[in-house]
């Protein structure tokens, strides 16, 4: 947000919270930090935040606006002086081996130009420093990819629905992030009625919603949900 050449009020608007970049998270606990996808502002939102390094990247999908900041690793290679681990489900790392052909190019010359990435396959629960990492399965339209819950904090973005299996690995959560496109619905994100329902049945203490396109102006939706429910914006920190 805004989108490219809209004028609609929303893409105009002066609230900051209504300029977003690409969606992202960044976990941190204790001396752990854990980046949740690496999208195209991936440069542009660690220079924002002074994120110098992280100890590896966990990926929800393959999906462009998850994935195209993969090459600025280049600058947390310089600062892990090694591979980023970077962890997702199979279909996901084959998108990030697909899309960084060059990368994974035996043949491409060597140096300083290339991010060194440590793709590993997850099907359960992993640890990454102090963090436990409990992927938690979702669908996005069609396709199978992953949220992710860290302790009492879920980040479920890019979802149409959750599957079966998802539900008991939600419970007692204090936060959920939880993706909300817009009103009308969508073949692969959920609406924002949809995304309420899935909240209330996860019952966590706070919900925000994430992935929202110009049909969902800030305040005044913000204004009109339910208790313990609101929009997340770029900047916000959670303690
Ligand atoms: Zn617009
Ligand atoms: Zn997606
Ligand atoms: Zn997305």
């Amino acid at each position: 947000m805004p989108s490219i050449g809209c004028e609609c009020a929303t893409c105009r608007s002066a609230d900051p919270r209504d300029n977003r970049l690409r969606p992202s998270v960044l976990v941190q606990s204790g001396s752990t930090s854990v980046l949740v996808d690496a999208g195209p502002d991936l440069r542009q939102q660690a220079l924002r935040h002074r994120l110098a390094c992280v100890d590896a990247i966990v990926f929800t999908h393959g999906h462009a606006d998850h994935i195209l900041g993969m090459d600025d690793v280049r600058r947390f290679n310089a600062a892990l002086k090694g591979p980023m681990p970077c962890y997702g489900n199979r279909d996901t790392l084959d998108d990030v081996r697909k899309m960084f052909s060059y990368v994974f190019d035996p043949a491409a010359p060597k140096g300083g130009g290339l991010p060194q990435l440590d793709l590993r396959p997850i099907d359960g629960p992993f640890s990454v420093g102090d963090l436990v990492i409990q992927p938690v399965p979702l669908w996005h339209g069609g396709k199978p990819i992953l949220g992710f819950r860290f302790g009492p904090f879920a980040y479920l973005t890019d979802c149409s629905a959750l599957d079966d299996r998802a539900w008991p690995l939600l419970e007692d959560l204090d936060v959920l992030v939880l993706d909300a496109l817009r009103e009308r619905p969508h073949p692969t994100h959920l609406s924002l009625s949809e995304a309420i329902g899935v909240a209330e049945r996860v019952g966590a203490q706070r919900t925000f919603f994430t992935h929202m396109c110009h049909d969902l102006p800030h305040e005044a939706t913000n204004a009109r949900l339910p208790k313990g429910m609101a929009l997340a914006y770029d900047g916000l920190v959670l303690e």
